[in-house]
C-alpha cells in the first residue's frame, strides 16, 4: 500500500466501494465505526493506552476515514475542496 494523497485516496475508495444505491446503509457504517472508535478511545482512557490498543485506535480511525470517504464519493464531493471551503469558513468564524 502506498502513501495516498487525499485525491487518490478517494479515487481508490471509489474504485472498491461505490455503492450509489445504498447511501444511507453507508452512513450507518460510518455511525457503527465511530462506535467502534469510541469504544477504543474509552477503554484507553480506562486502561491505559498500549501498543495494542493504539493499533485498535489507529485501524478504527481508518474505517471512519473509509467511510467518510465514500460518503463524499456517493455525492461527488470532492474532498480537498471541500477542506479549503470549511477552513475559510472557519478562519473567518474562529478568527485564525
Ligand atoms: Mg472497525
Amino acid at each position: 500500500m502506498k502513501n495516498f494523497n487525499l485525491t487518490e485516496f478517494q479515487a481508490f475508495v471509489k474504485e472498491r466501494d461505490h455503492w450509489p444505491k445504498h447511501k444511507m446503509e453507508v452512513m450507518l457504517k460510518l455511525v457503527e465505526e465511530v462506535g467502534e472508535l469510541a469504544n477504543e478511545v474509552r477503554k484507553a482512557s480506562l486502561e491505559g493506552l498500549s501498543d495494542s490498543r493504539r493499533e485498535n485506535i489507529e485501524l478504527e480511525l481508518y474505517d471512519c476515514l473509509h467511510y467518510v470517504t465514500q460518503i463524499a464519493n456517493l455525492y461527488e464531493i470532492n474532498l480537498n475542496e471541500a477542506i479549503d471551503k470549511k477552513e475559510k469558513i472557519n478562519k473567518e468564524r474562529y478568527k485564525r
